[in-house]
């Protein structure tokens, strides 16, 4: 009977096993901690170089996920504010494999080219650059990459109607163009970063056919469409999310157009920040409540957002500053 009790017990604890994610503040970089039911880990960019960002990741990792390493760490791109606190990182926690596109193509410049050596310094013997299709192979979960190298998925998805509006960009030589993108995939609901992607890119991904299909959760692409070179409307309203995450800083990111961009995707429920947005007004900032920081980065104290998957698509999202939190059902 006791061991009856017990087995019940242990169901009922792995039963409540959530799929989490972390918005970890890296001031206008990102850092995207997922941690699937089973303990597994994946991590996408490690926000800025120097000691703060790697700091700030160590401390959700270990003090709110527990773990004690890093099974995965996929870096979307080589600029700094995506692969910047890596070897510091490094140095806190063991990382099991490093996921990239291939290799920078951004090493022209001294600080570049440092920060590209630095990487292979610590990935080489432990790296894999990921393809358009691949997978990465973390158990009850599913996470497709869908974008990588300036390839985007090719095949696939319906008829876009927000396409005829669709007016490109001049093309982009940099690695934002390269961003490896992924969709996560956890029953219902599913989660979508594709790094800081531009604009000619998200609109291949999603015209004429949207490829990447609708998703539940979505990272603002590049911090919030920064600079308004990503956030392209007919793939930002055709993905259709239910909820956005932005990881911007206090003065990057989430413009004014890129809000009202988010402002008009169909059936939005909510947006939440990492920043307040300084350079724009309360009007296109969300409320206080779902924002994590609202000082300069001299002030920020790095709060964070979570996100508790479980498994019948219920979703809560927690503000660390302040304990507010909410609920969602994946559609
Ligand atoms: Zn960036
Ligand atoms: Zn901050």
């Amino acid at each position: 009977m006791l061991k009856i009790l017990f087995l019940l017990a242990a169901a009922t604890l792995s039963a409540q096993k959530t799929l989490d994610i972390y918005w970890i503040d890296a001031e206008g970089g990102a850092a995207t901690l997922i941690v699937t039911p089973s303990g597994q880990s994946l991590l996408a960019d490690t926000g800025n170089p120097g000691d703060r960002d790697a700091q700030r990741i160590y401390e959700v990792a270990t003090k709110q996920a527990h773990l004690s390493k890093i099974d995965y760490l996929l870096t979307t791109h080589f600029h700094s504010d995506h692969v910047g606190g890596a070897p510091a990182l490094a140095k806190l926690i063991p990382i099991g494999a490093y996921l990239d596109h291939g290799d920078s193509v951004e090493t022209k410049n001294l600080a570049d080219a440092q920060r590209w050596e630095a990487y292979k310094a610590i990935a080489t013997g432990h790296r894999k650059s990921l393809a358009v299709g691949d997978k990465v192979p973390l158990k009850g979960v599913r996470v497709d990459i869908v974008t990588s190298n300036g390839d985007v998925l090719a095949k696939g998805g319906e008829a876009n109607s927000y396409c005829a509006s669709a007016a490109k960009k001049d093309p982009d030589p940099t690695e934002n163009a390269r961003s490896l993108g992924f969709k996560l995939t956890y029953g219902k609901f599913t989660f979508l970063d594709l790094g800081d992607l531009t604009w000619n890119k998200e609109l291949e991904l999603s015209c004429p056919q949207n490829k990447v299909g609708q998703v539940t959760l979505f990272q603002a692409t590049h911090h919030g469409f920064y600079n308004d070179n990503s956030g392209a409307p007919p793939h930002v309203w055709a993905i259709h999310p239910q909820v956005v995450i932005v990881n911007n800083g206090p003065r990057k990111g989430l413009g004014a157009n890129a809000w009202d961009t988010i402002a008009k995707i169909p059936g939005l429920e909510d947006t939440w920040q990492v920043h307040l947005s300084l350079a724009t007004d309360a009007a296109h900032n969300t409320s206080e409540q779902k924002i994590a920081n609202s000082e300069p980065t001299t002030e920020c104290k790095g709060s964070f957002l979570k996100a508790s998957i479980s498994s019948d698509g219920k979703y809560t999202i927690t503000n660390s500053r302040n304990g507010f939190s909410k609920s969602y059902a994946a559609r």
